[in-house]
């Protein structure tokens, strides 16, 4: 099959799509429907590239604005919170927190790139110890992150749609599940 990534980096109208992708960062008008953006974004590893550079600059940039604001310090605080009344009693210690956190990305991110999972499946493919999974699941469903389809068995566990659309946003990974 012919890529016709090869010549994207040459190609003009991928400047037009690096503009956009900027802007889309900084949450601005695109100028083009979002839809023509993510179509290319599925065809161009370019552009994908450029996306997620953006965000990881914009993402720096937000967290040092957003660190020094009260809410975010309220933020921590109720998480902290929410964690020792419904996640894990005993009250978790600091490195529990991080770690249930940290695996609750690892299986966000899991179920992002991999799509609907079956439950027991999810320790094996998102390589997390079974106990930190139900952590991390619980972490999530509170946070209203995922879908969990209870009629099936196993029961099949799947983010939101929305939350899909943040991991293909985030990443750049367009285009690996087809809707
Ligand atoms: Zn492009």
């Amino acid at each position: 099959m012919n890529n016709k990534n090869d010549n994207c980096a040459a190609n003009p109208t991928c400047k037009k799509y690096s503009i956009a992708i900027t802007s889309f960062v900084m949450g601005e008008d695109i100028g083009m429907p979002k839809e023509e953006l993510f179509e290319h974004l599925k065809h161009c590893k370019t552009c994908q590239k450029d996306l997620v550079d953006w965000r990881d600059t914009h993402k720096v940039m937000q967290m040092e604005a957003e660190a020094k604001t009260p809410a975010f310090k309220q933020n921590i605080a109720d998480m902290a919170r929410q964690i020792k009344h419904e996640i894990a009693p005993p009250m978790p210690d600091a490195i529990s927190i991080v770690k249930i956190g940290n695996a609750a990305g690892t299986l966000w991110h899991c179920l992002g790139e991999n799509g609907p999972l079956p439950l027991t499946a999810l320790p094996e493919v998102c390589k997390l110890d079974p106990p930190t999974t139900k952590d991390a699941l619980v972490w999530l469903l509170s946070e209203k992150k995922l879908d969990l389809d209870e009629k099936k068995r196993p029961n099949i566990v799947s983010l939101t749609p929305e939350e899909q659309n943040l991991y293909f946003e985030e990443t750049g990974k367009f285009g690996q599940i087809e809707g």
